[in-house]
């Protein structure tokens, strides 16, 4: 099954045959598992075999591999994807790390931390950090309602949904009460560099997600402006940001009162991960 697909999946010139087909079997393999407990083996490969192909063609076609199984895995956890979700990238792992350690301490220090996530989209950031702190309690913004039903779902699976609340919201407007962290994978891609985008990404991930305004900063400054208000003293705020934004992020920031803690970079050495306190 695996040659086959990483063959087909090489000569139509997809930039990562192996990994693609390797996940491509596992989900037309798990699709069908169910089977397995009744039915013969050859049976179920055969059901596989069927289920394979579907994805095969829509792979080739241009869906993203993520896309046709409806799940990406982030943090070491399954996330369902919805057409209003951008698809969890594992840059973004790089801000979970980078405040893991600032919600421990407030946790030793007060017994508990609250977090907020603005666009959470699929809840990844949030529902990670969940997953990890026991005495967290976060809520999820976003004004796709679509978002709202697959990050509930996603904190369900992750067991943490006694933990985590979805509301539909533009940012800060529905929002009252304190938190320790505000976190943010807002969309920060140029309005005019979107058209550029590679064309999986910009067919699939919703642009709303993608498009951060006329100079990719716009959420920044909605989070600088507006977070004051809302963190508790010694509070921060933890943004992810786009390859070469640091030094306009940073100026954001700060014009707001706010000074950098600490930045992490991502795996392919760019600055990813902020974090600033007031
Ligand atoms: N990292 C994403 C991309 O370039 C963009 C995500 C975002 O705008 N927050 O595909």
């Amino acid at each position: 099954l695996h040659a086959k697909a990483r063959k087909q999946l090489r000569e139509a010139g997809i930039a990562t045959p192996e990994l693609d087909a390797r996940l491509l079997v596992e989900w037309a393999t798990a699709t069908t598992r169910l089977d397995a407990l009744s039915a013969p083996e050859r049976i179920i490969d055969g059901e596989a075999v069927m289920v394979l192909d579907i994805g095969l063609s829509r792979r080739l076609a241009g869906e993203p591999v993520h896309r046709i199984m409806g799940e990406r895995s982030f943090y070491g956890l399954g996330f369902r994807l919805s057409p209003e979700t951008l698809e969890p990238r594992p840059d973004t792992e790089t801000l979970v790390d980078l405040v893991l350690p600032f919600l421990r301490e407030r946790i030793a220090k007060n017994g508990i931390a609250e977090l907020i996530d603005m666009g959470t989209g699929t809840g990844a950031i949030a529902i990670a950090l969940l997953s990890q702190l026991e005495r967290l309690h976060a809520i999820g913004v976003d004004i796709a309602p679509g978002a709202l039903a697959t990050a509930r779902e996603n904190a369900r699976l992750a067991g943490v949904s006694r933990r985590f609340a979805a509301l539909r919201g533009d940012w800060f407007a529905e929002i009252s009460g304190r938190f320790d962290l505000i976190v943010s994978n807002p969309p920060y891609i140029p309005r005019r560099e979107v058209a550029n985008l590679d064309r999986e990404v910009r067919e699939h991930d919703p642009l709303l997600a993608l498009d951060g305004g006329e100079d990719g900063l716009d959420f920044y400054r909605a989070l600088a402006r507006g977070g004051e208000e809302r963190l508790y003293e010694g509070g921060a705020v933890g943004v992810e940001i786009g390859a070469g934004q640091r030094a306009d992020v940073e100026a954001i920031f700060a014009e707001n009162g706010f000074r950098l803690m600490e930045g992490l970079q991502d795996l392919g050495g760019h600055d990813r991960a902020l974090l600033f306190m007031l």
